[in-house]
């Protein structure tokens, strides 16, 4: 059998996409990642379903045990003759143990590629403004392992050479040892009134900074509750660096905002709060299933050139559309001349992905809305219409079609079921205050995220609540929520652009 491949993949310092494009490529084809606490878990959407995922949450402190078993993991995955990823935090090589792993691979004859990461001490001025290097006060960084700081007895530590040492000290796994670190510092010389800060969380939306001088950092961590992972800075780069600090002052830095879709609307609505700095907690309330009959749904696909027009409610109809043609081996020619029409922005950009535009698109998103707008651009009588949607949609809108004297087939094409969830772990972060926004993207994410969570736990909090249009908002209202934004634009951007505006406000 021939021997596998092993590839050691730098996974970043947090946020996901600061992987790597090769990073990120390599992980698509592995058959087994065995990743680490600091890699992203986020990262392994990009594996294969199939793939071998093993987890390996390497113990911090003595005892190389841990390591050992990881070394030997890995050269029996490769020499079965698989491409294993080995996804390490930060970069491969800045106090990654690294060494170990592949001396064992090159024993075993075992082939290996090491891709860079970004450090975390890299993306520590990137993402905070402590900038680490300045002509006006640092020509020099000097990466440590706070980890010997207690005095091992092989430590390297140079404190006399550290304290006296110009320019930024960056110490890794310190945090345990902070205490050591300062006062090891100060006893070897360094005033005691030199800056020094602590982040913790670098580039994830619960970054945090404590800030203060080598004396006090100590103490000021505990009054931010400071936890690792966490850098600590020493030098004159720990001061004066809110002015750069973009990160920590995005509109949505720092809340948290609960999205209620199912699990992977809720990933995509993830990454767009994450990109505006926000931290997204996922609370699925529903999930999109097939349908057990699917005969009249595929039967339609094979006549959709029947009809005039054919229309769209949610994104899911699109795709769901989308892989049923694909696997009955048409294409999107089967729209053949019927014109398409999309409820909103959302399932329109779904459409667009398909290389298809749509034809008529409301400018305000209610079913009555659609109904009014879209006879006012056409005439509807003895019009064939199509409408793709979900089994469980109201009959507004075809009650309205229908009125207009056009021939409506409502056809559904998947169903959402409701999911129950465990909801302590809700609870308590709702009672603890740690989230600061809901939000609703439809009427079923109500329904399902009040299946599951008392209406009272939600009023008497400070939590407050965000609607995607006016149809969501109703069905808030009609439950007894006090409906705090609704977006103009009914889309997760124009939902966020709400609450950020609301943020603004205050
Ligand atoms: N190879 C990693 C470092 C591994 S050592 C890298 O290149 O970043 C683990 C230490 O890295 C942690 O104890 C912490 O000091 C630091 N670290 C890693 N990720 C971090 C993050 N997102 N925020 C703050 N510190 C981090």
């Amino acid at each position: 059998m021939n021997k596998g491949f092993v590839y050691l993949v730098g996974a970043g310092p947090g946020r996901a996409d600061l992987i790597t494009v090769r990073g990120a490529e390599v992980i698509k084809k592995a058959d087994c990642i065995i990743y680490d606490k600091l890699a992203n878990p986020t990262l392994l959407k990009y594996a294969r379903p199939d793939a071998e995922i093993i987890h390996v949450p390497k113990r911090i402190g003595k005892g190389s045990t841990t390591q050992q078993e990881i070394n030997r993991l890995l050269a029996e995955k490769a020499v079965n003759g698989r491409i294993v990823v080995r996804l390490k935090g930060g970069d491969p090589c800045i106090f990654g143990r690294i060494g170990e792993e592949l001396e064992v691979l090159n024993a075993e004859g075992v082939g290996y590629e090491i891709i860079p990461g970004i450090t975390a001490g890299v993306a520590l001025s990137s993402y905070s403004g402590i900038m680490l290097t300045d002509r006006q006060y640092s020509s020099q960084v000097t990466f440590i392992t706070g980890h010997e700081a207690e005095g091992k007895k092989d430590s390297s530590m140079d404190w006399s050479t550290l304290a006296k040492t110009s320019g930024s000290l960056v110490f890794y796994m310190g945090i345990g040892n902070l205490d050591i670190i300062s006062s090891q510092l100060i006893e070897n010389g360094l005033p005691a009134d030199t800056p020094a800060a602590v982040v913790a969380d670098i580039t994830f939306p619960t970054q945090r900074i404590a800030e203060g001088n080598i004396a006090n950092i100590q103490e000021k961590c505990e009054l931010k509750k400071i936890k690792p992972p966490a850098l600590i800075v020493i030098g004159q780069a720990a001061k004066d660096y809110e002015e750069l600090n973009w990160f920590m002052k995005q509109p949505l830095f720092g809340k948290n905002i609960l999205v209620t879709r199912d699990e992977p609307g809720n990933i995509d609505f993830g990454e767009k709060i994450i990109e505006r700095g926000g931290n997204p907690v996922s609370f699925p309330t529903f999930q999109i299933k097939s349908l057990t009959d699917t005969t009249e749904f595929l039967q339609t696909l094979t006549k959709l050139s029947d009809y005039d027009w054919v229309i769209f409610t949610s994104q899911n109809g699109v795709k769901v559309f989308f892989e049923a043609i694909g696997k009955l081996n048409k294409d999107a020619r089967v729209f053949s001349s019927a014109k398409i029409a999309c409820i909103g922005p959302q399932t329109e950009a779904t459409l667009n992905q398909f290389a298809i535009k749509a034809d008529f698109v409301p400018s305000v998103f209610t079913s009555e809305q659609f109904g009014m707008q879209l006879l006012e651009f056409t005439k509807l009588k003895d019009k064939k219409i199509l409408l793709l949607r979900s089994e469980i949609a109201s009959d507004e809108l075809v009650e309205i079609l229908k009125k207009a004297n056009a021939k409506v087939d409502d056809v559904s094409t998947y169903t959402a079921i409701m999911q129950k969830n465990e909801t302590a772990y809700l609870e308590e972060k709702i009672n603890n205050r740690e989230i600061d926004w809901i939000t609703f993207a439809s009427p079923s994410a109500v329904q399902g995220f009040f299946d599951n969570i008392n209406i009272e736990i939600i009023n008497s909090s400070p939590i407050k609540i965000a609607s995607v249009g006016p149809v969501t908002s109703k069905e808030l209202e009609q439950k007894g929520v006090k409906v705090d934004v609704t977006a103009n634009e009914h889309t997760f951007n124009g939902l966020l652009d709400a609450i950020e505006q609301a943020c603004s406000n205050k």
